[in-house]
């Protein structure tokens, strides 16, 4: 079903609106997590300066660590959609568990798979059910056919309206959190119809990677970014130092302007 054998023309999916597809570089951004109303506004409102078209935001966050910080959880989601009412940007959020698909799908526009649930099988069928766009993200070791296999659990069930996203695998390589797997964009392009954008934040955990990140990844012809914003990311809950900062956004606004989709 996200083979191009069977679909040769490239797929746009749309979050409310909002086109992800060949014909455009469509900016997610937000904080990495919802932690308070107004650092959630003030992310927002930086996203929207950088020209994001989409808020992204994590209200039940996946850690490494049971002691980190875990999330808001629906108290998180209602934060967001208070920022989507005020903002008019439509809702990007991760689920960690598939009985808390339709909790997130009924506040959520797009609902997140994240790396560490790229193939857990019984959430990837439910979202196929959910109603709702999906963003994929390639599992840190999953190879391009696993990811692609993941997709389509999501599709079987008869949602096609995945978008992927390669946010970094895990390499020998310890100066970066992960390694930007560039060329996943191109291969699975050509492999399958479905959107491809990239994650230069969660791939390379650095902030100074981000925006030499994001322009690779517009060159390579990726259908959009997602990125992490923080106001003030010394005092983030979640991956502070990845988080670009006011400073960062005309940079960041550049990089798309300048760099017109490859058509
Ligand atoms: C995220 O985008 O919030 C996230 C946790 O990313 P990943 O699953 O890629 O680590």
């Amino acid at each position: 079903l996200v083979s191009r054998e069977n679909h040769p023309a490239r797929s746009t999916v749309t979050v409310r609106g909002v086109p992800i597809g060949p014909d455009t570089v469509t900016l997610i951004a937000g904080p990495c997590a919802v932690e308070t109303p107004e650092q959630t506004l003030e992310a927002a409102k930086m996203a929207k300066a950088a020209g994001a078209t989409l808020l992204r935001g994590g209200a039940y966050k996946p850690r490494t660590s049971p002691y980190a910080f875990q999330g808001l959880g629906e108290h998180g989601l209602r934060i967001l959609a208070e920022v989507r009412e005020e903002t008019g940007l439509p809702i990007v959020t991760e689920v960690v568990d598939p009985h808390d698909v339709e909790l997130v799908a009924s506040y959520a526009d797009m609902l997140q798979v994240g790396t560490r649930n790229a193939q857990n099988f019984s959430l990837l069928q439910a979202l196929g059910e959910a109603g709702k766009p999906v963003l994929l993200k390639r599992g840190m070791t999953a190879t391009i056919e696993e990811w692609l296999m993941a997709a389509e659990y999501i599709a079987q069930r008869g949602n096609l309206n995945i978008v992927l996203c390669e946010r970094g695998i895990r390499t020998y390589e310890r100066a970066t959190r992960n390694t930007l797997d560039i060329s996943a964009v191109p291969v699975a392009q050509r492999l399958s119809h479905l959107p491809v954008v990239i994650d230069p934040s969660h791939s390379g955990g650095r902030r100074d990677l981000v925006l030499p990140l994001a322009r690779a990844a517009i060159a390579v012809g990726a259908d959009g970014l997602l990125v992490d914003v923080h106001p003030r990311p010394e005092e983030a809950l979640c991956d502070g130092p990845q988080a670009l900062v006011h400073e960062d956004l005309p940079e960041l606004a550049a990089i798309l302007r300048d760099f017109p989709p490859l058509l």
